[in-house]
Formats: C-alpha cells, sequence, structure tokens
C-alpha cells in the first residue's frame, strides 16, 4: 500500500483519498471509463492497481473508513454505506490531476452498479495501491480477460520495444475489442467467448495449453482473470512449463458467483 505523499495522520489514522468523477465514457459496450480527479500526490498514488471504495448506489451519505500508518483500512462502526473493491488505473495523470478506470458492467455488484450510474461530481475514494506484480523479461506471456485489460495495457505499453511473446484476451467479442499499443514482437490474440457466460469459457485455459514453453529462462507470465481459470492456468504453467515462483504472477481477478472483500 502506498499513501498519497504528504499524508496528516491523527491519531495514527490518515483520511482517505477522494476522489470526484469529472467524466464518464463507454470504451466498449460492457466497459465504462470513469475519469477521477483529485490532488497530484493522491493521483500518483492511486495505481497501478487500487483498493477503490465506492458508495453503494442506495446510500446517499457514504462514511468512509480511515488508514493506519501501516497501510491497514479502519471502517468506521456500523452502516456506513461503502464497498471496498480491487481496479487498476488504466492512466494516471498526476500533473492534469486524473486517473481513469475502466469498469466492466458486468451486473448489479456494489462497484460495477456505482460505475453504471456513476456521473460528473460522484465521490469515491482509494484506500491503498499496489504494483501489478511483474517482472522484466525478454519474452511475455500475459493473459487476462476484460477485468484485466487495463492491467494488460499498461504492462504492454511499459515492454521495451524488444520484448517479444504473446498477449492472450479473452472478450465477449469483437465489439468488446480495445486498441492497445504494445511492442511489434508481441502477438495480441483476442478470444471471443460468443454466447458462453464470462467465467465459464475455458478458451483461455486451452489457449495456454495449446502455448509451447519459450526457449531460456528469460520468461515471464502474467494472468489476471476469473479465479478458477487463473488456478488452471497457473498450475498449467509451474508444471508443463516449469516456471518458478519469480517467473510468474497469476491472480484471480473476480470469482464467478462470489462477491469480492467488503
Ligand atoms: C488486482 C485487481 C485489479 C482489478 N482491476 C479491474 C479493473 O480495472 N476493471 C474491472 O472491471 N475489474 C477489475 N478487477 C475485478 C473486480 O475487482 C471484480 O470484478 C469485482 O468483483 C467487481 O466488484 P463488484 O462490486 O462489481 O461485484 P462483486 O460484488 O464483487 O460481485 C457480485 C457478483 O458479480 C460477479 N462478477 C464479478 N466480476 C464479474 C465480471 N467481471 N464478470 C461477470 N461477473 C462478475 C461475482 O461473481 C458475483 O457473483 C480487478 C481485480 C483485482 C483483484
Amino acid at each position: 500500500m502506498t499513501p498519497s505523499d504528504g499524508a496528516v495522520f491523527t491519531d495514527g489514522l490518515r483520511p482517505v483519498d477522494v476522489l470526484t468523477v469529472v467524466a464518464v465514457t463507454d470504451v466498449t459496450p460492457s466497459v465504462r471509463r470513469v475519469t477521477l480527479s483529485g490532488a497530484p500526490a493522491a493521483i500518483a498514488a492511486a495505481g497501478p492497481t487500487v483498493n477503490l471504495l465506492v458508495p453503494r448506489v442506495d446510500d446517499p451519505e457514504p462514511i468512509w473508513p480511515q488508514i493506519q500508518r501501516d497501510g491497514r483500512i479502519v471502517w468506521p462502526q456500523g452502516s456506513h454505506g461503502v464497498a471496498l473493491r480491487s481496479y487498476t488505473a488504466r492512466r494516471q495523470d498526476p500533473a492534469a490531476g486524473e486517473v481513469d478506470i475502466d469498469f466492466v458492467l458486468h451486473g448489479d455488484g456494489p462497484a460495477a452498479a456505482w460505475a453504471a450510474a456513476a456521473r460528473p461530481g460522484a465521490l469515491s475514494a482509494v484506500a491503498g495501491a499496489a504494483s501489478l506484480a511483474e517482472r522484466p523479461a525478454g519474452w511475455l506471456l500475459l493473459a487476462g480477460d476484460e477485468t484485466s485489460l487495463p492491467a494488460i495495457s499498461r504492462l504492454l505499453a511499459a515492454a521495451p520495444a524488444t520484448t517479444t511473446g504473446i498477449a492472450l484476451l479473452e472478450v465477449a467479442g469483437p465489439e468488446e475489442e480495445q486498441s492497445l499499443g504494445a511492442p511489434p514482437g508481441i502477438e495480441l490474440r483476442w478470444l471471443h467467448r460468443g454466447g458462453t457466460a464470462p467465467g465459464e469459457s475455458t478458451l483461455l485455459v486451452d489457449a495456454v495449453a495449446a502455448l509451447e514453453r519459450p526457449p531460456g529462462d528469460d520468461v515471464f507470465a502474467w494472468v489476471g482473470a476469473e479465479s478458477a481459470t487463473v488456478r488452471a492456468i497457473r498450475a498449467d504453467l509451474r508444471g508443463r512449463w516449469g516456471l518458478g515462483r519469480a517467473q510468474h504472477h497469476a491472480i484471480g481477478y473476480w470469482r464467478l458467483g462470489r462477491a469480492m472483500g467488503a
């Protein structure tokens, strides 16, 4: 967790960084980009992975938690009307005081519902941030669904131009594909779920299973998708590919049929 610069602690607690919605745009039919504005230090600290606090849409008066010096969140007693969810800053621009977060509009979970209803002037808050846990490597495997496209877009943008590898990107269909900048040696392969529900397709697992391990040890795999999918891919990469812990980061971004966190 990274408290924003200059955070003031009172009795060992500091307020969360409250951000204001300044724009809402639809990137694809199921992905909504919410641009949030705040102080430059708060925006610089809001990513790449963000512990985002979203007010419940049916609660007009959220009570924000506070943050301890060790980064832990201290929730108010009783009902507070706030949900904590993990998201990714697709773009952070501290000079402009803006951060973009792309929300998959998947249903009525607190975060998806908040994004669906978001309008300029609405508030959310950041309660901490973390890295994408990437490691530099000459050959990269990136695999994910719509929820990890913001992270994958950042990993692709940050990869040196000489990087080779493949990005396996599962989306519902061609209308959900996004334009991603990438080194020329990284193949972008879009996989279309069609009528299969999110979290129920084996496209990503099958696509990784069909890949041969690249030679040498200068390899890193980054995977973010539904939890069961990630577990299967992780097992394949550790077993068949023999990747060590430092050579992969595979994390469940959401869990079919289960709400995340608080
Ligand atoms: C590190 C990290 C970064 C993430 N970054 C992003 C991001 O940038 N953009 C983004 O959209 N998501 C991102 N996610 C995923 C996001 O946190 C989850 O989708 C989260 O569950 C959404 O919260 P919610 O309140 O809308 O739904 P919840 O209350 O958590 O869940 C309600 C129901 O919705 C289902 N559900 C949750 N997500 C999906 C989905 N994508 N498709 C279908 N059903 C779903 C659950 O299974 C559950 O049944 C990230 C997750 C992690 C761990």
